[in-house]
């Protein structure tokens, strides 16, 4: 199936191109980039061009940052093509509520995706915790921003999410995993005094959950989260891909690699059958965390 890239930036060179080239199911077939390409692909500068040059393209994948994506997932599903929506999904739950339904009308699929939900521990987690009552949980997701996102003013701006656009990873695991839902109870944010979003967070979440992140991490970077519960210890390291069962290795691989992957096995699954996978759930705690959490003004920040 011919599938369409749009927005040729860290991620999509880090783990889309890699994932389409290596993936049975597509074909990468355009581009649609002001300054990125891909060796060998017809790049765009524009989508509306590139939707009405190709025709039998008949599914785009969106890398844009969170705020110019809306308009550009209006133009794909009114042309009537399948969509692929890295995370977060939007700007506002608002937006994607919008292109929920459009898919809808228009008869073509929507994947909003999750790409740490489909880290090598997150399936056995899930299994584990079925029928198990969280005592507490602890959530650590704590990054250096200019080895992840160097140079992306983007994140600190207003629809940016700052801090929670790793965060929200963790999230949308924890929305997966857990065995009943799960919401905000208190959040304190941190914003540099010149940002418009946070560049760090704490949130208290139901049943004893607490969650900490962080831009600010130095040395080794930690994306972890353990649970005590009713029938032992669980705890998913590097990002969900490692699972530890009362302090044992249980399963997962130790590698982030397979994650776009499965995304993009997961899309063309949904293409097949003609369905949409649309869980908003991640973005819900993080909606929430803006709107009931106190504010810090903290240390200005600069690339
Ligand atoms: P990025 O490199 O800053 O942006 C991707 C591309 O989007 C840019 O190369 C640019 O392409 C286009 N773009 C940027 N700002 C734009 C604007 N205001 N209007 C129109 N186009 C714009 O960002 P990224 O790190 O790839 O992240 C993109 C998305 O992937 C985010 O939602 C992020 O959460 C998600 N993600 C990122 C990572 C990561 O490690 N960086 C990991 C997983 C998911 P052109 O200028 O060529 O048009």
């Amino acid at each position: 199936m011919k599938l369409a890239l749009v927005g040729i930036g860290k991620i999509a060179l880090d783990q889309h191109v890699p994932a389409l080239e290596a993936s049975p199911d597509w074909d990468l077939a355009a581009t649609v980039s002001r300054h990125g390409s891909v060796e060998g692909v017809p790049t765009f500068a524009d989508i509306d061009t590139m939707l009405a040059a190709h025709p039998e393209i008949g599914t785009v994948s969106l890398c844009l940052p969170p705020v110019p994506r809306f308009a550009a997932a209006q133009a794909v599903l009114r042309a009537g093509r399948n969509l692929m929506l890295e995370k977060p999904p939007g700007a506002t739950l608002a937006e994607v509520h919008i292109l929920r339904d459009l898919a809808a009308a228009q008869g073509v699929s929507l994947y909003a995706t999750w790409h740490s939900r489909m880290a090598h521990g997150v399936a056995g987690a899930k299994a584990w915790l079925a029928g198990r009552t969280i005592r507490e949980g602890r959530i650590t997701w704590r990054e250096d921003v200019r080895k992840w996102h160097p140079g992306q003013d983007w994140i600190f701006e207003a629809g940016g999410m700052g801090v929670f656009d790793p965060g929200i990873n963790a999230l949308s695991i924890l929305t997966e995993i857990l065995p009943m839902p799960v919401h905000l109870r208190a959040a304190e944010l941190d914003f540099p005094e010149n940002r418009q979003a946070p560049i760090a967070a704490r949130l208290s979440l139901s049943h004893g959950i607490a969650a900490d992140f962080d831009f600010r991490q130095q040395g080794p970077q930690t994306w972890d989260m353990e649970f005590l519960t009713d029938a032992g210890r669980l705890a998913l390291r590097l990002g969900g891909n490692v699972l530890e069962i009362d302090d044992t290795d249980a399963g997962g691989q130790a590698s982030i690699m397979g994650e776009y992957p499965a995304l993009y096995a997961r899309m063309a699954e949904l293409v097949r059958r003609g369905s949409s996978d649309v869980d908003l759930s991640p973005m819900v705690l993080t909606a929430d965390a803006f709107t009931l959490g106190s504010r810090n003004t903290v240390d200005a920040f600069e690339f």
